[in-house]
């Protein structure tokens, strides 16, 4: 076997978990609509110096770690089920949803029906997408990674 079948046959299924940990929170990034996201970084201005080609994150804990005047970029779109349910929460800022029918930016799978309604007991009881163990910590994990979409 070469070294790339190795390194290919190491890696957690594609549709799972994306292989490096969030630069933000390094918690495994489910593989979903929108994430893995990939940032570069550089710095300088004569000389562009690139220290690291890439780095991976959930676009939540991107979006959190914006200045919140820059959380929801200008021409950020809704998007929504013929249902009116909003599916792409995860990009969106707390004034979008409050009150809406809104898609858990975690898992994909549960609706909340009256954003943010529910969350708590969703986030620690059921949702599929978060990473930490006990209710608690699942908790902080959601409230970390979807900062913007709460109210402050
Ligand atoms: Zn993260
Ligand atoms: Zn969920």
């Amino acid at each position: 076997m070469n070294i790339r079948d190795l390194l290919a046959s190491m890696k957690p299924a594609r549709t799972e978990f994306h292989w490096d940990p969030c630069c933000f929170c390094g918690q495994p990034i489910r593989v979903a609509d929108g994430d893995p996201c990939r940032l570069t970084f550089e710095r300088g201005t004569e000389v562009r110096d690139r220290l690291a080609s890439e780095y991976f994150c959930h676009a939540s804990c991107f979006q959190a770690h914006l200045d919140e005047g820059l959380r929801a970029p200008l021409g950020a779109t809704v998007e929504r089920r013929p249902d009116g349910t909003i599916t792409n929460a995860a990009g969106l800022t707390a004034d979008h949803l409050t009150h809406q029918r809104v898609l858990c930016p975690a898992c994909g799978e549960k609706v909340f029906v009256r954003w943010p309604e529910g969350w708590d007991a969703h986030a620690a009881h059921r949702c599929a997408g978060l990473t930490a163990e006990g209710e608690e910590s699942r908790k902080a994990e959601f409230k970390r990674r979807f900062a913007a979409l709460f109210q402050g």
